[in-house]
């Protein structure tokens, strides 16, 4: 397929691209049966995301899919187009705020052009009344809000909580004196509500809230039970199930470890409440869900990885306190994605490190994956976008870009998750919600720093991860160039960094060019009006990563919170003005959109008397068909 078209169109500040699952055609009848469930199962519960996005945001897109499918007037005339752009936002964002800066989006039509449309369509009463969701730009401006000093909870859109103030949340879940040995993720699962003075939680289950969503997402995990890979795999769809229908965490937890045992399958997926990123308190977690199939030629690198795990927690540049004695079941694979939904999708991760919870982690290990088929539809369709002939100061940093940049990013990724995330402990007593809302933010640099020091390390050569320490050489320059320039590009002139991977890079690159000013580590170059950062001495650099990631540790072991601050609102917050308003004009110059996300295809069951036979796949071109299809079948 070599006339794939990668990326079907771009629009405001997002591109569509599309991805290959070329291992589909490689599976047995019964695996693709599994896949085909599991991708319905991936499916069922985009509407719990949307309502945990925005409360209105339901109501909003029945509206706009009323709209877009009903109108019968001009589709031609500029105000529809600008209309179709919002909804396409929407639709992309999974809500009425932007997926990456969490802003709420300004429509470009009129208020009464809008009037216009909803008379021109039938739509009840209750419906309509969603003027000031759209409107009014002070109106839940922001969906999650972590500057210091508000009430993050009342501040913020997102729809995880009803009536209670930061501190009320706080209180609830404070965790109890006597710590237990398996504390499960308290408050994970459910809305937080204050009603008549009382607060109590509704929890998303089957009979609970999200109900119906729910039901759905557990029939087609109980159909896909018979094809599952082998008897370990169903051993965890049935606890998966079980916590489904209960809401009991403590299921979850075993879920979580059923699943980490199960490291053979083939096929395996993600499809639960996982991430808290759309809490400023780190407590509720998003739907999500992710398919993967094994790419088994792209696996050996996580593996040696993943087989020298404990070389690399033994050697890290931490105190001897925080790291752990045994490294338990690094397990790390390259996988292709063969569907994603719910908070996954359309904007994707390219890896992902499971579970979350700490202690699962340390007892237990984790799984990690990377997504080789969305970095690889990601290098396509960038390979000729001008980004890096941009920002890149001389020729020898771009060819090394060209010829090792994606590799050097790939091995990131894999350090990243494979060992980063698994590294390191606790001291005894002490839990990640110490460090509150910045917890997000010292928990990714910390599996980014640990990345940047190994992948500098001859070892990494040695295991024939890597060729050559160039490799290396190719990400620091990226890294210093991305995080002291190029990501301002999603960011708004006068606004400050807010989302937790942006801040992290923020900080490990500027406070490696502090650091490292006087001896010169990253030289700041201006010529001809533009600002290049280049990387003087790499070893240097490597030991100023190395220095950082120990006091990031520290910061996590220790449950610093004050350190985290300091460290978070000194390099990761604040934006400098003219550097960022140079950004922005030099990227919008390119005509590149910032951000990219997926169509995904369709898995078209073949029945035979009712019961199903095969499944093929294609690759539909329509994002926005694609949401309307998903709208209708819920
Ligand atoms: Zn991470």
């Amino acid at each position: 397929m070599t006339d794939f078209i990668w990326q079907t169109e771009q629009f405001d500040d997002i591109k569509i691209l599309r991805y290959q699952v070329s291992t589909f055609d490689t599976l047995s009848t019964k695996e693709k049966k599994f896949i085909y469930y599991l991708s319905q199962a991936a499916l069922a519960g985009r509407d719990i995301l949307w309502d945990q996005n925005n409360k209105y945001n339901l109501q909003l897109r029945k509206v706009l899919e009323t709209i877009i499918l009903d109108h019968k007037g001009d589709r031609e005339c500029s105000e529809f187009q600008q209309f179709l752009v919002y909804a396409k936002k929407v639709f992309f964002a999974n809500g009425i705020h932007h997926h990456y800066s969490m802003t709420k989006f300004a429509p470009l039509f009129t208020k009464s052009y809008f009037q216009s449309l909803l008379e021109s369509v039938s739509l009840s009463e209750e419906l309509i009344s969603i003027e000031q969701i759209i409107f009014d730009p002070l109106y839940m401006s922001k969906r999650v809000v972590l500057d210091e000093g508000k009430d993050l909870i009342q501040a913020s859109a997102n729809n995880y909580y009803a009536g209670v103030t930061q501190a009320e949340v706080e209180q609830f879940y404070t965790s109890p004196e006597n710590q237990e040995e398996c504390p499960i993720s308290r408050g994970l699962n459910s809305t937080l509500v204050k009603k008549n003075g009382e607060i109590y939680e509704e929890v998303w289950k089957v009979g609970g809230k999200y109900s119906a969503q729910i039901e759905q997402i557990v029939f087609h995990l109980e159909k896909s039970l018979p094809y599952a890979c082998n008897e370990q795999q169903q051993k965890a769809i049935r606890l998966l199930v079980d916590y489904y229908k209960t809401g009991d965490l403590k299921r979850f937890d075993d879920y979580s470890v059923e699943w980490l045992k199960d490291t053979e399958s083939p096929i395996d997926f993600i499809n639960g409440f996982i991430e808290v990123y759309g809490d400023p308190l780190a407590y509720k977690a998003s739907w999500e869900s992710v398919v993967q199939i094994i790419d088994k030629e792209a696996c050996a690198r996580p593996q040696k990885m993943a087989e020298n795990a404990l070389w690399f927690e033994q050697n890290a540049p931490i105190d001897e306190r925080f790291k752990k004695r045994e490294v338990k079941g690094v397990t790390a694979r390259v996988m292709q994605v063969a569907m994603i939904g719910g908070d996954c999708h359309p904007a994707t991760p390219i890896g992902i490190n499971l579970p979350n919870s700490e202690w699962i982690r340390e007892a237990h290990g984790s799984k990690s994956v990377t997504l080789d088929n969305i970095t690889y539809a990601y290098d396509m369709a960038a390979a000729n976008s001008g980004v890096l002939a941009e920002f890149a100061e001389n020729e020898t940093e771009k060819t090394l870009a060209r010829e090792l940049g994606s590799l050097g990013s790939s091995v990131h990724t894999d350090l990243h998750e494979c060992l980063g995330h698994g590294s390191g402990k606790m001291l005894a007593g002490v839990t990640t919600e110490a460090l509150r809302s910045y917890y997000s933010t010292i928990e990714e640099a910390r599996a980014d720093l640990f990345a940047l020091y190994y992948i500098m390390d001859p070892k990494v050569v040695e295991l024939g991860i890597i060729p050559s320490l160039e490799t290396a050489k190719a990400e620091y320059n990226s890294y210093i160039r991305n995080g002291l320039m190029v990501q301002l590009m999603r960011v708004q002139l006068g606004e400050n960094i807010e989302e937790s991977h942006m801040r992290n890079r923020q900080i490990i690159a500027a406070w490696a060019y502090e650091h490292g000013k006087k001896e010169g580590v990253i030289e700041r170059i201006v010529r001809d009006g533009k600002t290049y950062f280049v990387v003087r001495n790499y070893e240097a650099l490597r030991q100023l990563f190395g220095e950082l990631l120990a006091e990031v540790q520290r910061i996590k072991s220790e449950g610093d919170y004050l350190g985290a601050r300091d460290l978070v609102e000194t390099y990761g917050v604040k934006v400098d003005t003219n550097l960022h308003s140079e950004v922005l004009t030099r990227y919008e110059a390119l005509g590149v959109a910032p951000y990219a996300g997926f169509i995904n295809p369709v898995y078209q069951p073949i029945e035979k008397e009712g019961e199903l036979i095969d499944v093929e796949i294609t690759y539909p071109a329509d994002f926005l068909q694609q949401m309307l299809d998903y709208g209708k079948n819920r």
